[in-house]
């Protein structure tokens, strides 16, 4: 496929992620672009840019061409950054682990200079079928992508079924009545919907624990909003344990570290409580601008909106950050906010040494953190954090950028 471009959708949707992770050029939210296009006509396509380019002329097109070439030797270069350690110029070691959307990613993972899944979003298992895998189906999927991080840890997150995420399999093997909640985003999503329907993450849960004995893996927790939600499945996962025990299945003593999702503003703004039962954090920053912005991450009319360098969505990192270390558990980012480059210094600043991110962008962000002096970062995210306009935070990051 050469390229996407499409008039819905928006840059932190599921559909962007998934054309990204496999490297496909794409501009989502495009509006317009069908009243103006013609069939058998050319366009360019600019995914870096958010550029699309209709019938453009041939200089358009020589410079365009260009341009990708220009990419692909930026990519070579960054290529070479493979072996290099991800530590700051003054000495810090940052964690960077690559997401991972469905199981052909694995290779591209492998060579980007990942250390590990940071997040391994589940849904591919459950999608375009028509049944629900079984727990030796899910163990064996489970198990190959731990093999394949040769000892960096995997973090496998049930299931994250609802909102934009339609999964068919689910309703039609009758695991969960059809969703008939008007907003879905608001309704049944994430460990709702698995706490009210227990016997999906029962089996989740025993083939992931399964898949511990080849190497080491975290669970992590979508759309938490309630400690309770953790303390409940948290028992959910140490009856499954002892299930499997029962069986006679040998697992790790010490169970994998459940951790939760950072991506309800409820959860960032009561962090310091969850922290306290919960093995780690992830920040899922998509979900977190969605909810804190009321601006869907996937709808076209509200991209102008959708912003993860918001100071409203900044303030509630920086709380989880801080509450992480209060209660000395780890914190991650792992949505888009930390796969471009130039907002690496500013998670810098605000405490994050940990980011899960799109294979294709481990390099560039492993430049970023090369290239960063944690000083330096503090005082730019304080500088930052003292804003209370969107727009002057970007303008300050585009300049800080464009400085490096
Ligand atoms: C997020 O919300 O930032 C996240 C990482 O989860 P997902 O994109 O799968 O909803
Ligand atoms: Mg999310």
């Amino acid at each position: 496929m050469a390229g996407v471009a499409t008039e819905e959708g928006g840059a932190d949707g599921h559909t962007a992620i998934m054309l990204r992770a496999l490297g496909i050029p794409t501009v989502l939210g495009a509006m317009g672009l069908t009243a103006h296009m013609r069939a058998g006509g050319l366009a360019v396509i600019d995914g870096s840019a958010g550029l699309v380019i209709l019938d453009p002329t041939p200089a358009t097109v020589i410079q365009a061409r260009r341009g990708v070439l220009a990419f692909a030797r930026r990519r070579q270069r960054w290529g070479r950054l493979r072996r290099l350690p991800a530590v700051t110029l003054c000495g810090t070691p940052v964690e960077l682990q690559a997401n991972l959307e469905i199981p052909a990613e694995l290779p591209l993972i492998a060579q980007s200079g990942a250390h590990g899944v940071g997040l391994l979003r589940s849904e591919f298992l459950f999608m375009n079928r028509d049944e629900l895998p079984d727990e030796d189906a899910q163990a064996e999927i489970y198990t190959t992508a731990v093999e394949a991080m040769a000892g960096d840890p995997v973090t496998i997150r049930v299931l994250d079924w609802g909102g934009e995420k339609e999964i068919e399999a689910l309703s039609s093997a009758g695991a969960v009545p059809d969703a008939a909640d008007s907003n879905p985003a608001l309704g049944m999503r994430g460990i709702r919907m698995l706490l009210r329907y227990p016997a999906l993450l029962e089996t989740q849960l025993a083939a992931i624990l399964r898949s511990a004995t080849a190497g080491p893996v975290r669970v992590m927790l979508p759309m938490v909003t309630n400690v309770a939600e953790v303390l409940q499945a948290r028992a959910i996962y140490h009856r499954v344990a002892d299930r499997l025990r029962s069986r006679g299945m040998k697992l790790p003593e010490v169970l994998p570290p459940l951790g939760v999702m950072i991506e309800v503003p409820a959860a960032a703004l009561c962090a310091d409580a969850l922290a306290r039962v919960a093995d780690f954090f992830a920040i899922g920053s998509n979900d977190l601008t969605m909810y804190t912005l009321a601006a869907d991450r996937a709808e076209s009319s509200a991209t102008d909106i959708y912003n993860s360098l918001h100071p409203a969505v900044l303030r509630l990192v920086r709380m989880t950050v801080i509450e992480a270390n209060r209660a000395g558990i780890s914190v991650s980012v792992c949505g888009e906010m930390a796969a471009h480059a130039r907002n690496i210094p500013l998670l810098l600043g605000l405490g994050l040494r940990s980011f899960s991110i799109v294979a294709t962008a481990v390099p560039r962000v492993k430049q970023a953190v090369r290239t960063a002096n944690i000083a330096e970062c503090d005082a730019f995210a304080t500088e930052i954090m003292a804003q209370s306009d969107p727009d002057a935070v970007t303008r300050l990051i585009t300049a800080h950028h464009a400085r490096l």
